[in-house]
C-alpha cells in the first residue's frame, strides 16, 4: 500500500495541526491534504510518472516535506540530497539517479541547470528556505485535489544516498513497506498518539529526520514544531508546548550548556530520543540529572531504518542502543564465515526484517556482496549483545584498528579515555606505522583548565588495557570533527593524522 494511504487514514480531523514554523504559522492537516495534491499535480504535470525520480536539494521549510508527500502521492520516488553537496557531487548523484525532476535552491539554478540538462532532467523548479520558488508558485494556481497512484509494498517509495565515507555514495532503495512497517512499529514502541507535538529540529534530507522523525509523527495523527534547524535558544523556547524530540548526540551536548534547561523546563516532555551515532554515557546521566529524563537511544541506517531501541519501559540503559524491534531480526556474526557467534562475542551486526532496504541502486553486485544467503544484512557496524539482550554497538567495522596482527576495538580504548578526570570526549584511530601495520592513536577533547598530558594519559591507560591496546600517540584537539549528524568523522582524523609514525623506527628483523 502506498505510504501515503496510512498517513491519510491517520489523520484525527482536517482542523487538527499538522505542522507548526518556528515563527508561529500554522499548516492544518487540511491544509496539508490540499497543498500536497497541488504539488502533486505539478509533479504530473512536470511528466513525472510513478517510478519516476524526484531528486530536491533544498533547504529545510514545510513546503520541503510537502514535497515529499506530494512525490509519495505521485507514487513516484522521492530522492532527497544533502544541502552541503557541491555542483560537482550533484553531478553524480543526478547522473546516478537520472530524476525526471530536480528542485533545488533558487541560488544554485544557474549552476545547476548545466548538470540538470547533461543529465537529460526534464525539469529543474526551485523552491528556497521560505518555501517560495518556481514550485510553489506553480502549484499556487493548481487543484486542490489530486488521485493518490495505488502502490504496491514492494514499489520503490525512496532512494537515500549514504554518506559515502568508504567510498561512493550508494542509493539505498526503499520500499513503501520498508518507510511504513517501520514508523508502524515506532508509533506502538514510542507510545506515539495524536497527542504528541514533536519538536523537530533535524534535517530532513536523512532517514533521521524525514523517516523516523516525520513518518512516525504522520502515522500517530500528531503535530510537528517544525524548527529549519537546531538552535538550543529556540529548542528551548518551543520545549514547554512539546512532547517530544528525536535528536542527535550533539543536540543534547548543546542543551546541557543552556542554562534553562531545567526540570521544570521539561515538564511537558514525555519522550527524548538519541540516535545516528552514540550517545555519550556521561550525556545520559547528566542530562537525567538535570531534567529527569532518561534519553531512549535507538540504532538505524540509512539501509535499514530503525533496527534496535531502548525500552519505553524498563531501563534506558546508557551505551546500549536496547533491544531489536518487533520484526527485526539481529544477530552477531563472524565478518569473514557469517557462522552466528555466541551470546556476548563481539563481532558484525546482521539484520532481516521489512525494515531492510530492496538494495542499492544500478549497483546488482554491492548488494548481493552485503546480504547473506538467507536473506540478513551487513550492516557493517561491530556489536554485541549482552547478558539482558541489550544491543552494544562497538564501532564500524572499517575503524577497527589492526596493529602488529591483533584487534583493537576503538570503543573499548575511547570508553576508557572518557571516563577519566578531565576527558570531555576521544576518537581512536589507527594510523599507518611502520611497524605494527597500524598505530592505535587517541584524538581527545579536554575540559578547560584540564592537566592532562599524552604521558598522563597512557600511564592510567596501562592500569586498565593489555599493552597493545594502547595509544602510541596521544594528540589533543579542541572538537572532533563531525558531519550534520553529529557522527565523528574519523575519515577526516584519519588523514589528518595519516604521517604521524612516518619517523617510528623500523624494527630490524630478527
Ligand atoms: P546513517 O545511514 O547515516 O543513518 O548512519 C548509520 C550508522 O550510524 C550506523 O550504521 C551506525 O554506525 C551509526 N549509528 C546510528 N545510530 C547509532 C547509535 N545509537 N549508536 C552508535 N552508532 C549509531
Amino acid at each position: 500500500m502506498n505510504l501515503f494511504e496510512l498517513i491519510r487514514r491517520a489523520i484525527p480531523s482536517r482542523d487538527k495541526v499538522f505542522l507548526e514554523t518556528g515563527a508561529g504559522a500554522a499548516m492544518t492537516y487540511g491544509d496539508m491534504l490540499a497543498r500536497s495534491a497541488q504539488l502533486a499535480n505539478i509533479l504530473v504535470l512536470s511528466g513525472v510518472e510513478p517510478g519516476d525520480r524526484v531528486a530536491a536539494q533544498v533547504e529545510k521549510s514545510a513546503e520541503n516535506l510537502l514535497l515529499y508527500l506530494a512525490t509519495l502521492r505521485a507514487g513516484a520516488v522521492y530522492l532527497p540530497l544533502n544541502t552541503a553537496y557541491t555542483p560537482a557531487e550533484l553531478d553524480y548523484f543526478i547522473g546516478d539517479s537520472e530524476p525526471k525532476l530536480f528542485v533545488c535552491d533558487p541560488a544554485k539554478r544557474a549552476a545547476l541547470a548545466p548538470i540538470a540538462e547533461k543529465h537529460g532532467v526534464t525539469a529543474l523548479e526551485t523552491l528556497d528556505a521560505n518555501g517560495k520558488g518556481s514550485l510553489t508558485d506553480a502549484a499556487d494556481g493548481a487543484p486542490k485535489d489530486f488521485a493518490d497512484v495505488p502502490r504496491e509494498d514492494d514499489d520503490l517509495a525512496a532512494i537515500l544516498y549514504t554518506s559515502g565515507t568508504t567510498g561512493r555514495s550508494k542509493g539505498a532503495m526503499l520500499t513503501h513497506r520498508n518507510l511504513s512497517s517501520n514508523a508502524q512499529v515506532l508509533v506502538d514502541y514510542w507510545r506515539f498518539t495524536d497527542r504528541d507535538v514533536l519538536l523537530h529540529a533535524l534535517p530532513v534530507y536523512h532517514t533521521h529526520g524525514l523517516f523516523v522523525a516525520s513518518n512516525t509523527v504522520m502515522l500517530s495523527g500528531g503535530s510537528m514544531i517544525w524548527l529549519s534547524k537546531f538552535d538550543a535558544d529556540e529548542v528551548m523556547r518551543h520545549l514547554p508546548r512539546a512532547t517530544s524530540m528525536m535528536g542527535v548526540p550533539t543536540f543534547y551536548t548543546r542543551l546541557l550548556k543552556h542554562p534553562g534547561l531545567t526540570r521544570e523546563a521539561c515538564a511537558h516532555m514525555r519522550l527524548f530520543t538519541s540516535g545516528s551515532a552514540p550517545l555519550l554515557a556521561e550525556t545520559h546521566i547528566e542530562f537525567k540529572q538535570r531534567t529527569g529524563h532518561a534519553i531512549l537511544e535507538r540504532y538505524g541506517m540509512t539501509e535499514t531504518n530503525m533496527n534496535t531501541s531502548n525500552p519505553y519501559d524498563g531501563d534506558r540503559i546508557a551505551g546500549t542502543v536496547g533491544f531489536p524491534l518487533p520484526g527485526v531480526e539481529l544477530r552477531i556474526a563472524d565478518p569473514e564465515t557469517g557462522r552466528v557467534l555466541p551470546q556476548g562475542d563481539v563481532g558484525g551486526i546482521e539484520v532481516r526484517g521489512p525494515n531492510v532496504f530492496s538494495g542499492y541502486w544500478r549497483m546488482p553486485e554491492k548488494t548481493k556482496s552485503e546480504f547473506r544467503a538467507d536473506g540478513f544484512f551487513i550492516t557493517g557496524d561491530v556489536g554485541k549483545i549482552d547478558e539482558r539482550g541489550y544491543v552494544h554497538i562497538v564501532g564500524r567495522a572499517k575503524d577497527l584498528i589492526i596493529t602488529g596482527g591483533f584487534n583493537v576495538y576503538p570503543k573499548e580504548i575511547e570508553s576508557e579515555i572518557d571516563a577519566l578526570p578531565g576527558v570531555v570526549e576521544s576518537a581512536v584511530i589507527g594510523c599507518p606505522h611502520p611497524d605494527f601495520g597500524e598505530g592505535v592513536t587517541a584524538v581527545v577533547v579536554c575540559k578547560p583548565g584540564a592537566t592532562l598530558t599524552e604521558k598522563s594519559i597512557v600511564t592510567e591507560l596501562e592500569q586498565r588495557l593489555a599493552r597493545f591496546k594502547l595509544p602510541k600517540r596521544v594528540i589533543f584537539v579542541a572538537d572532533l570533527p563531525r558531519n550534520s549528524m553529529g557522527k565523528v568523522q574519523k575519515n577526516v582524523l584519519r588523514e589528518q593524522n595519516a604521517s604521524i609514525y612516518d619517523n617510528a623506527a623500523r624494527k630490524q628483523p630478527a
